[in-house]
C-alpha cells in the first residue's frame, strides 16, 4: 500500500466548480477505503475555511515573501485528512477559486497556484517536518503542473501521476510572469513549460509526470489527434507510452435514487414508477404544465461552447415545436445564458432555465427527467450522464470521451443484447442532434422498451471501488516508471 498526496486546486463537498471537484471529493475516499494512505492537498479558500470548525497547524512557512500555514482537517464525515494551504493573501477574497465575482480570472492566478505547487513540493520532498513522507504524489489539472516539473530533478523523491480533467484549460501566463515565479530557468524551453512563448502550467505535469492519465480510455485517446489536443497533441504523442485512461466514478451515496434527500419521493429499480412524481413535483416546482406523459428532457451544465450550446440554441426553434419540455440549469458564458433566457420567456411551457448553481435542483432534474442532453463537442469524462444512468434518466450523449464510454446507443443488436442505455449523436450537429432526440421520443412511446433501458442505465457499476483499483495499479506503475528513468 502506498501514501499518496493527492493535491486538487477543489473538493465536494468543500469547494467544487465542475467534474474536478466531484473527483476529488471521492476518488480519496474510495483509495482509503482500499487501503491507501491517503492526504488531499487543497488550498484554504473561505468556502473551505467556513465549513471547517476543526483545524490543526501542522507548519508555516513563506513563499513568494507570503505568510503560509499548513492546516490539519478531515474531509466531512470521513478520517481521510485534509491538509489545507492557508495564505490569505492568494486565497481567502470573496469569489470563485480562479474567478472573481465579474467571471474574471483572478489577476493572481499563477503566484496563487505556483505557491500551491510549492507547498505540495516541500511536502513531498519532507521539508515541512510533517512525519509524513508520500510515494506518489497525485496532481489534477493545470493549477497542479508545476509540481511533477520541481519535484523531477530530485533522485530521492516521490512518484508523481498528473491526472488530466480538461485538457482545454492549461494556465498559460506570459514570460514576464515565469520570470516573477522565479522557476528555474532551465525550465524555459519548448521542451519543457515554454508554450509558443508562454508559460504553460499543464506542460509541468505534461512532460514531467511520471505517468499521466486521462478521466477516461476514449479521451486519453482522443487527445492524441490535433481535433481535440488543443495544440498539445504533439507532446501527448510523445509521451503516449506513459498515457492511459481511466474513467471516474461517482459517489454513489450522494447519488442514490433510492436515499437522495433531495427528491419528491425515492426509488430503485424495482419501484421506478415512483420515478414519475418526481417529474410532477419538477414540472410544479418550475411551473411547467403538469403532465406525466409529456417527455421531459433535462440538462445540468456549464453553458460553455464545449457543452453543444451551440446546436442547442440552433435547434430550439424546432425543439419548442415537438412534444416536449426542456429543463435546463447552468451557469457560464453570459450570450449563452441570455439566448436561452430569452427562449424560455418566449415559450413558457415547453422551456424552463435557471441560470445559476444549484446543488438541490441539479439532483431533481435528474430525477424528474426522463432524457437528460449532453451533446458536448469533447467530454474528458462528464458526470451527469453517470448521474443520469444510475436515475434512470437516458441520456443523449455525443460519441466523444466519457460519454462514449459509459453509454450504449439503442437499436436493435443492443436492445436484444440488453446493452442498450441511451441515444448517441454520432456529429456536432444541430440536424444530428435533433434526429437522436427524435428517435428517443419514438422510443418513449414503447413504454416496455423504455423499462428496459431504465433497468440496463442503472445496473451499470460506476462505483469508484472499481476506478480507484486502477487508479492503485497506476500508482504501481508511476513508481515503477521513476524508478527505471531517474538518472
Ligand atoms: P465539467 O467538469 O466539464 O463541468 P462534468 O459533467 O464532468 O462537467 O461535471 C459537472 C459537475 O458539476 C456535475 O456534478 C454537475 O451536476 C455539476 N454542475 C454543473 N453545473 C451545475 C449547476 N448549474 N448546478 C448544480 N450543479 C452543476
Amino acid at each position: 500500500m502506498s501514501k499518496v498526496l493527492f493535491v486538487s486546486s477543489e473538493a465536494y463537498p468543500l469547494i467544487k466548480t465542475g467534474g474536478l471537484g466531484d473527483v476529488a471529493g471521492s476518488l480519496p475516499l474510495a483509495l482509503s477505503a482500499l487501503g491507501e494512505e491517503t492526504h488531499l492537498l487543497l488550498p484554504a479558500y473561505p468556502q473551505v475555511k467556513q465549513q471547517l470548525a476543526n483545524t490543526k497547524q501542522l507548519a508555516s512557512s513563506r513563499y513568494y515573501g507570503l505568510e503560509v500555514s499548513l492546516l490539519e482537517t478531515h474531509l466531512p464525515e470521513s478520517k481521510v485528512p485534509v491538509w489545507l494551504v492557508d495564505c490569505p493573501a492568494a486565497y481567502d477574497r470573496p469569489g470563485g477559486p480562479y474567478l472573481d465575482n465579474n467571471g474574471q480570472p483572478w489577476h493572481d492566478n499563477a503566484l496563487r497556484f505556483a505557491l500551491f505547487c510549492k507547498v505540495a513540493v516541500d511536502i513531498a520532498l519532507a521539508k515541512l517536518d510533517l512525519q509524513w513522507q508520500p510515494d506518489v504524489v497525485h496532481c489534477n489539472d493545470w493549477q497542479t503542473g508545476l509540481i511533477p516539473a520541481l519535484l523531477h530533478p530530485y533522485k530521492e523523491r516521490p512518484a508523481t501521476l498528473f491526472t488530466i480533467h480538461n485538457l482545454a484549460y492549461q494556465g498559460l501566463f506570459d514570460h514576464q510572469t515565469f520570470l516573477d515565479l522565479a522557476l528555474p530557468s532551465a525550465l524555459w524551453h519548448p521542451d519543457y513549460l515554454e508554450f509558443y512563448g508562454q508559460l504553460s502550467f499543464i506542460k509541468g505535469g505534461l512532460v514531467f509526470a511520471d505517468r499521466i492519465n486521462a478521466v477516461s480510455p476514449t479521451y486519453a485517446r482522443e487527445i492524441l489527434q490535433a481535433e481535440f489536443g488543443n495544440g498539445i497533441d504533439g507532446l501527448l504523442r510523445h509521451r503516449q507510452d506513459r498515457l492511459s485512461g481511466i474513467l471516474n466514478g461517482i459517489d454513489q451515496t450522494v447519488w442514490n435514487p433510492a436515499t437522495d434527500p433531495h427528491l419528491a419521493a425515492n426509488y430503485d429499480s424495482t419501484t421506478l414508477a415512483r420515478k414519475g412524481e418526481n417529474k410532477t413535483a419538477l414540472q410544479q416546482q418550475l411551473g411547467l404544465p403538469v403532465n406525466e406523459k409529456v417527455p421531459l428532457i433535462g440538462m445540468v451544465s456549464r453553458l460553455v461552447e464545449q457543452k453543444g450550446l451551440d446546436i442547442i440554441l440552433a435547434g430550439m426553434a424546432e425543439m419548442v415545436k415537438r412534444p416536449l419540455q426542456l429543463v435546463i440549469l447552468g451557469s457560464g458564458d453570459v450570450h449563452y445564458e441570455l439566448q436561452l433566457i430569452e427562449w424560455a420567456s418566449r415559450h413558457p411551457d415547453k422551456l424552463h432555465v435557471v441560470i445559476g448553481y444549484n446543488e438541490a435542483l441539479s439532483h431533481q432534474i435528474e430525477a424528474g427527467s426522463d432524457l437528460f442532453l449532453m451533446p458536448s463537442t469533447f467530454e474528458p469524462c462528464g458526470l451527469n450522464q453517470l448521474y443520469s444512468l444510475r436515475y434512470a434518466t437516458l441520456p443523449i450523449v455525443r460519441n466523444v470521451g466519457g460519454l462514449a464510454d459509459s453509454v450504449t446507443d439503442t437499436n436493435t443488436i443492443t436492445l436484444a443484447s440488453k446493452s442498450a442505455n441511451g441515444f448517441v449523436i454520432t456529429e456536432h450537429s444541430t440536424q444530428a442532434m435533433l434526429t437522436t432526440i427524435k428517435r428517443a421520443l419514438r422510443h418513449y412511446e414503447n413504454s416496455k422498451v423504455w423499462r428496459q433501458l431504465q433497468r440496463t442505465a442503472m445496473a451499470a457499476d460506476f462505483s469508484w471501488q472499481r476506478s480507484a483499483a486502477q487508479y492503485i495499479a497506476l500508482y504501481q506503475q508511476a513508481l515503477r516508471d521513476r524508478d527505471q528513468h531517474t538518472p
